[in-house]
């Protein structure tokens, strides 16, 4: 799988367990939901490469989770400022680990 697509998936699964610990549900299905997901997270981490976890896990703890940012219209959607066309060739064309100039977010698309 593509490195930014695993980390959106990493990003997804996080969100998961996130709510999930605020809201437990209150059927008792809960750890063994948070069980499923941890594997599952263990799963995507272990296909990730060093380089794109380390600057997912530094991020998450700057930004509490909200790591990943989408790009809209040529723009970082968590702060809407316009990414340049060098980052986007090397996002878009080369798949590369790409940071938001402005809030540092990685960018995904
Ligand atoms: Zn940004």
């Amino acid at each position: 799988m593509h490195q930014l697509a695993l980390l959106s998936e990493l990003n997804r699964i996080d969100e998961q367990i996130g709510s999930l610990q605020e809201n437990p549900s209150r059927n008792g299905e809960t750890p063994k939901l948070l069980s499923e997901l941890m594997r599952n997270r263990e799963d995507i981490v272990g296909q990730i490469d060093e380089k794109f976890r380390r600057a997912f896990e530094r991020l998450q703890t700057r930004y509490k989770g909200r790591v990943l940012s989408k790009v809209v219209d040529n723009s970082c959607s968590s702060c809407n400022i316009g990414i340049s066309s060098l980052s986007l060739n090397a996002l878009k064309n080369r798949g590369e680990l790409t940071f938001c100039e402005y809030c540092g977010r990685i960018l995904v698309y």
